[in-house]
C-alpha cells in the first residue's frame, strides 16, 4: 500500500548513491580543499552491497515507488554497475530506471547499461569549452571524453539528458554552446540553480543565475522560448522549447522550490535514507540490514521513515535555523 509522508505526498522516487567517490572535484559540489587525499571516504565495509540495495528497492516498490535514479559521486566509478541495473529491473520491471553520470566513464559501460534494462541517462556537463569544463570540475582534462560518452549512449539507444549547474561569472558563456550543440541531436539540456547543498561549497546568493534569467539569456540568442506541459507528477524540471524546435529544460531549486509536490527519498551509499537534499541527518537501515531483516521488515522501517516526513527546506530556506555544518554533502547522499 501507498505511504504517504506528512504533508500528504507519496513516495515515488528513490536516488540510490552507490558511492561517495568522484574521478571529478567540480568546485559547487566537491571542493578540492575538503575532498583532497586526506579525505575520509566511506569504507568499503559500510558500502551497501548491490543485492541489498536491490533488497531495498522491493521493499520501496509496494510503497509506490515508480522511478529509480542511480547516482552518487560518481556511480560509474563502482565496479559492475551493470549487474545493479539488472538487479533493479528484476525487482521492479515497471520502473523508470535512470542513471546520472559526469560521462567520463559512460563510452565503454552504456551498451552493457542499456542491456541490462537501463532507460535512460541524464548527463552533467556544465561546458562545452576545455578552459571553463576543466575550472568548473577542477581538473587536467576537457570535455572529450564526457562528450564521447554521450555519443555512445545515444548510438546504443539510450535517451540522454544533459545537466548544467549554472554559476554566475563562471559558465554563464556557455549555455548558448551547449543548446546550439546538444538542440539539434534532440538531446535536451536542463539548466540547475547552484544551489547551498552541503557545507563545503562557499554557495552565496549572488553565484546563482535564476532560471528566469537564463531563459532570457538564451531567448536573446535563439528566440523567445516557450513553456510546455510537465512530463510527470514530481518533475523537477520545467520545460521549454526554443524557436528551432529544441527542448530545454530549468532547475528553479532556488527560485521556484517545489517541495509541494517532493517525492524523493534518498538511499546514501552506507543504506542510510534522507527525506530531504537539505537534510542532516539519514536513517540508517544498515543495522537492520546485517541483521538478515525480510523484505517486508525493510518496508515497514522504509515506510515509517517516509510517513513521518514532513521536510521543505527549500521553500523554507530563508527561515531556516539549519547551519551548513550540520548539512550532509551532495556527493554522499545522492544528487
Ligand atoms: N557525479 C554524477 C554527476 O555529476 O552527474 C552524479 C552525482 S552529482 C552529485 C548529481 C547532480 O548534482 C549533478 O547534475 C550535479 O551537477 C548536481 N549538483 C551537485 N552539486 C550541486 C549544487 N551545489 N547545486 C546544484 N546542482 C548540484
Ligand atoms: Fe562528482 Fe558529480 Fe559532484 Fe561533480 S557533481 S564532483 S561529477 S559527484
Ligand atoms: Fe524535496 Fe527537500 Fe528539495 Fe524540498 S528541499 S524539493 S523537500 S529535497
Amino acid at each position: 500500500m501507498e505511504a504517504l509522508d506528512r504533508r500528504g505526498r507519496p513516495l515515488r522516487d528513490l536516488r540510490i548513491s552507490v558511492t561517495d567517490r568522484c574521478n571529478l572535484r567540480c568546485t559547487y559540489c566537491m571542493p578540492r580543499e575538503h575532498f583532497g587525499p586526506d579525505h575520509a571516504f566511506l569504507p568499503k565495509s559500510d558500502i551497501l552491497s548491490f543485492e541489498h540495495i536491490a533488497d531495498v528497492v522491493g521493499a520501496c516498490k509496494d510503497l509506490g515507488l515508480r522511478k529509480i535514479r542511480i547516482t552518487g559521486g560518481e556511480p560509474l566509478l563502482r565496479r559492475d554497475l551493470d549487474v545493479l541495473v539488472k538487479l533493479l529491473r528484476d525487482v521492479h520491471p515497471e520502473a523508470d530506471l535512470a542513471l546520472t553520470t559526469n560521462g567520463v566513464l559512460l563510452e565503454r559501460h552504456a551498451e552493457r547499461l542499456l542491456e541490462a534494462g537501463l532507460d535512460r541517462v541524464t548527463v552533467s556537463m556544465d561546458a562545452l569549452s576545455t578552459p571553463v569544463y576543466s575550472a568548473m570540475g577542477d581538473v587536467e582534462h576537457g570535455p572529450e571524453a564526457t562528450l564521447q560518452g554521450i555519443e555512445k549512449a545515444r548510438a546504443v539507444g539510450l535517451r540522454v539528458k544533459v545537466n548544467c549547474v549554472v554559476r554566475a561569472g563562471v559558465n554563464e558563456g556557455e549555455l548558448v554552446p551547449l543548446v546550439e550543440h546538444f538542440g539539434p541531436l534532440g538531446v535536451p539540456v536542463r539548466f540547475i540553480e547552484f544551489m547551498d547543498v552541503g557545507a563545503t561549497n562557499q554557495w552565496s546568493l549572488d553565484e546563482v543565475i535564476t532560471s528566469k534569467k537564463v531563459r532570457s539569456m538564451l531567448a536573446a540568442h535563439f528566440g523567445e522560448v516557450t513553456p510546455l506541459d510537465a512530463t510527470a507528477y514530481g518533475e523537477v524540471a520545467r520545460r521549454w522549447r526554443t524557436p528551432q524546435g529544441w527542448e530545454i529544460g530549468t532547475i528553479d531549486s532556488i527560485s521556484a522550490p517545489f517541495c509541494g509536490d517532493c517525492t524523493r527519498a534518498r538511499l546514501a551509499a552506507d543504506g542510510s535514507v534522507h527525506t530531504c537534499l537539505f537534510s542532516t541527518e539519514g536513517k540508517p537501515l544498515m543495522p537492520l540490514i546485517k541483521a538478515g531483516a525480510s523484505r517486508a521488515e525493510i518496508q515497514a522501517a522504509v515506510r515509517s521513515i517516509w510517513t513521518e516526513r514532513s521536510d521543505a527546506y527549500s521553500e523554507e530556506r530563508s527561515k531556516s535555523t539549519q547551519q551548513p555544518s550540520e548539512r550532509v554533502e551532495m556527493s554522499y547522499i545522492g544528487g
